[in-house]
């Protein structure tokens, strides 16, 4: 499929800022070096912990945050550095859904206002022909025309967030990145929006960037998965054959976690010890050789590079 999204490698270092003159003491190395591209009516799902630099790219991509380096291409089009009233054009094709459904939408306005917000911002529409239309996108998300009128606080948690996917898709986006898009639900309704989402992905070939910490999540949704690790890519490949054959042994401890559905399959268990270290500080060498059960003297001191060690199954690990 044609690629909607490409990302080639993106860099985001925050300085770290000391005393009364703000002094750089060091940078937080939130993002360093991913790449990957998104093709049409595609879901990759990026996984890692908390602190993994997994937020920072979808707020990299959407230039949120400006990158440190990298490139990011949307639609074909370069999008790296271009100034604001530049971007405007292109910021349309991307869209968010936050993962906090009960603070991202403005309290004070009406569900259809929130809705009709970006139709208004970008002229799409007004009058007559905005409330048909914010009435269309209502009742695709499967929220009723005459609940319009009420206030966030008035809705459900999953409705709420039926209001935030109905918003992203007002300008008719290319690509939709949800950061943590349901991890604030309960599993019954979080089964619900990611069908939701499935469904209008097929209905309008919408590319999806997924973002979580929980690999069960991004497993019904994605045909990629990538998982970071302070700040990179540390495997990379599609989702059966993550879920089947990890090759990382983060990966490996990731889906340790995640329970089995059917018996037959035997997974490995790895468990490792400890948090992620910080990334003001991240370990030389492999980041992850200090929690690695694996680990050998060369991973102290060698980061790994990316591989491609089977076609389509990229792999950080000196032992692959
Ligand atoms: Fe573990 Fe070494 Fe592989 Fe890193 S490179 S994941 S420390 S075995």
């Amino acid at each position: 499929a044609k690629p909607v999204l490409e990302v080639s490698g993106l860099k985001k270092h925050f300085p770290v800022r000391k005393g009364l003159l703000r002094r750089t003491v060091g940078h937080v190395f939130a993002v360093d070096g991913v790449s990957f591209s998104i093709g049409e009516g595609e879901t990759l799902g990026l996984v890692g912990e908390s602190g993994c630099g997994k937020t920072t790219v979808g707020r990299a991509v959407l230039r949120l945050v400006e990158p440190t380096d990298g490139s990011i291409r949307l639609d074909g089009a370069d999008i790296t550095g271009l100034r604001k009233a530049e971007l405007r054009p292109h910021r349309r094709k991307m869209q968010i859904i936050f993962q906090d459904p009960f603070s991202s939408l403005n309290p004070r306005m009406s569900a259809g206002d929130i809705v009709a917000e970006p139709l208004g911002v970008h002229r799409v529409a007004r009058g007559k022909a905005l409330r048909d239309e914010v009435a269309a996108l209502f009742e695709r998300v499967g929220l009723r025309r005459a609940q319009m009128d009420a206030y966030p606080h008035q809705f459900s948690g999953g409705q709420r967030q039926r209001i935030g996917i109905a918003r992203a898709l007002a300008l008719n986006p290319k690509l939709i990145i949800g950061d943590e898009p349901v991890s604030a639900l309960d599993v019954s309704i979080q089964a619900q929006v990611i069908n939701l989402l499935m469904d209008l992905q097929r209905e309008r070939r919408l590319s999806y960037l997924f973002i979580s910490h929980n690999l069960a999540v991004v497993e019904h949704i994605s045909h990629r998965i990538a998982v970071m690790y302070l700040g990179r890519i540390v495997e990379h490949t599609d989702k059966k054959t993550l879920f089947t054959n990890p090759l990382h042994p983060y990966t490996e401890a990731l889906l340790s976690a995640v329970p089995v559905p059917d018996p037959a399959i035997k997974r490995k268990k790895l468990v490792v010890q400890g948090d992620v270290p910080s990334p003001v500080r991240p370990p030389p060498g492999c980041h992850f050789h200090t929690r690695c059960p694996y680990a050998v003297d060369r991973c102290r001191i060698d980061s790994p590079a990316l591989r491609e060690v089977v076609p389509g199954h990229h792999v950080a690990c000196h032992l692959r």
